[in-house]
């Protein structure tokens, strides 16, 4: 059922009438904006995808066009706490719903809870889905809790000094977070 549908030229109004489902679990290196991110490793990471499409009708008979996106992947990162290896996990789940053109698009956009996007014949949904998880990376990318005690590491003199004439941004806001002096 699903098989008629290609995730990078799809026809989204088709795959909306279908009720049709499409999935794949992807290698990051297929996502090299997402790939980027991580300064280079994590090339077979999978990235996780489900899209459904769904159409309804509005109040005065129009068909509306619905596709319901989740996407997930596990992104090995740098911790910007303790600035040791971090795998932040990003996981998204976003609804979109089409109309004819981008006027209209960009007029209901401003005022829809779902995102607004244009109707397509060869919608590019892996790009859709890099962008969401883009978009849903954390700024600051940091362990939920730090494998080793950052603070007690800073014991010998020189190693303290050298620390003050670099000054890690990351870390002084990590800092700034938790109300404690670096
Ligand atoms: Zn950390």
């Amino acid at each position: 059922m699903s098989s008629e549908f290609d995730p990078r030229r799809l026809n989204v109004q088709a795959f909306a009438q279908a009720g049709a489902t499409l999935s794949a679990v992807d290698l990051l290196s297929k996502y090299e904006r997402l790939l980027s991110e991580t300064g280079a490793p994590g090339a077979d990471r999978e990235v996780r995808w489900a899209a459904r499409g769904e159409q309804q009708t509005d109040a005065s008979g129009h068909a509306r066009v619905w596709l319901h996106l989740t996407a997930g992947v596990s992104l090995p990162l740098t911790c910007q706490r303790c600035l040791g290896p971090a795998d932040i996990d990003v996981e998204v789940t976003r609804d979109f719903r089409f109309v004819a053109t981008e006027a209209q698009a960009e007029a209901e956009d401003e005022e829809a809870e779902e995102d607004v996007l244009v109707l397509s014949h060869d919608f590019d949904l892996r790009a859709l889905v890099e962008d969401e998880l883009l978009m849903a990376l954390p700024l600051v990318p940091r362990h939920e809790a730090c494998p080793t005690e950052v603070k007690l590491v800073v014991q010998d003199a020189d190693f303290e000094a050298a620390q003050e004439a670099k000054p890690k941004p990351f870390a002084a806001l990590a800092g700034l977070k938790t109300g404690q002096k670096s």
